[in-house]
């Protein structure tokens, strides 16, 4: 990590604004979201903005602003909220900080929630950035996986986006899908990829507790149908697309992440460099890197608690936690080697920490030995044999 960017992140901050609602709950996913017959937005982007009132005072950012950096909208499904939402919510939170002069302002959207004219709202409410939730491009899969959209909508939804102006489009697909082959993956990716997005991010399916997927194959050992792909054959679609995606010109940024040259998404980047956020909405995290070695909190899960709470207090943060200097190092130390073309920054670490990653990573040498890490003088970084075994990695990190 550079000292330029060192700067930049320790006095730029981020801001993430969730939005809890969906169309249908997904059998898959664990995530604090809310099917809602009566969209509540305006009341809840009214509590967001009183929310982040609030967290200015309490932070003392009222009488030095901060330089803000990103601001990232995401969900649940932040597409089902109107434009018009979205410009407030937008125009609120740049007025509450000081936005650089390039800011990166992400919208989730969703492929059967977003037309033409509604894009183009986003794009005059000042939203830069897209991040569409393809999941896969195969229709049986995504019928697999309880999905809203079919696969034609959602590359009609990306041709929307371009003719809307966005010129910076992620897209998101999942692999370990049921009913997934690593041929039918390769083509979904290949479809993506024709399509000349500027950031692919590639998820494994997890099957979450209390999710209706954990039932159906973890309790039932896989034996619904369709049946989830073999643990050899997702390991064959990573690779696969590790191998397609270098080929395309794309750069394998972060372990689930690829970019086009200068297209890294600056707002995931902060959370993996340290860098502070600050989260609004139900569910949301914040953190902050200073004072001692950071403090993090988290708001109430409820979006209809949420809204109560911040309606009688301006703030709805359930948790909170101080970081001691062994956990802000064994962060550190993920994180960065989650990074994968920047890998763990000694420089920076020393600076931080008063130590180089090597000296408080007692097993380096053996993963070095193992082929899973490799060192840039000081620096350490995942190998692509350890990108492959990373979550073992991290592990063995945390001790
Ligand atoms: S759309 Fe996304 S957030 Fe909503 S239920 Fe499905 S996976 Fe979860």
């Amino acid at each position: 990590m550079g000292i330029l960017w060192k700067e930049k992140i320790e006095k730029a901050v981020g801001v993430y604004a969730h939005i809890p609602y969906c169309v249908a709950k997904c059998p898959y996913c664990d995530f604090k979201s809310v099917v809602s017959r009566e969209l509540p937005e305006k009341r809840y982007a009214e509590c967001l903005l009183r929310e982040l009132s609030s967290l200015i005072k309490k932070e003392g950012f009222d009488s030095s602003p901060r330089p803000l950096e990103s601001l990232y909208i995401g969900g649940g499904t932040p597409s089902l909220f109107s434009p018009a939402s979205i410009e407030r919510l937008v125009s609120f939170i740049l007025s509450a900080f000081t936005p650089l002069k390039d800011i990166e302002i992400t919208l989730e959207a969703n492929p059967d929630t977003v037309d033409l004219e509604k894009l183009k709202g986003y794009k005059r409410a000042g939203v830069n950035r897209l991040s569409i939730g393809f999941q896969s491009l195969i229709d049986a899969e995504l019928k697999a996986l309880g999905r809203t959209h079919s696969a034609d909508k959602a590359l009609r939804s990306f041709d929307a986006a371009r003719s809307a102006g966005f010129a910076n489009i992620g897209v998101d697909l999942i692999f370990g899908v049921p009913a997934q082959s690593v041929d039918s993956f390769t083509e979904s990716l290949q479809k993506a990829v024709r399509l000349g997005p500027e950031h692919i991010s590639l998820y494994n399916l997890t099957l979450e507790e209390g999710t209706p997927f954990h039932g159906s194959y973890v309790k039932e050992k896989n034996r619904s149908t369709p049946p989830l792909p073999a643990e050899e054959d997702e390991l064959g679609m990573y690779g696969a697309a590790v191998e397609l995606l270098g080929e395309a010109g794309y750069i394998h940024y972060e372990v689930s992440n690829w970019a086009l040259p200068g297209r890294y998404s600056v707002h995931n980047r902060r959370y993996w460099s340290g860098g502070d956020y600050i989260g609004l909405g139900s569910s949301a995290h914040s953190f902050l890197s200073a004072p001692g070695w950071g403090r993090r909190w988290w708001n109430e899960n409820d979006p209809a608690l949420y809204m109560k709470l911040v309606d009688e207090g301006g703030v709805a943060e359930a948790g909170s936690e101080i970081l001691t200097r062994e956990e802000a190092m064994t962060e550190a130390l993920i994180l960065g080697l989650r990074m994968l073309d920047r890998g763990i920054d000694a420089v920076s670490f020393k600076a931080r920490f008063g130590v180089y990653p090597k000296e408080a990573f007692g097993e380096w040498a053996s993963l070095v030995k193992e082929g899973l890490i490799g060192c840039r003088g000081e620096d350490l970084l995942l190998t692509p044999a350890g990108v492959l075994l990373s979550n073992e990695v991290f592990l063995r990190l945390k001790g």
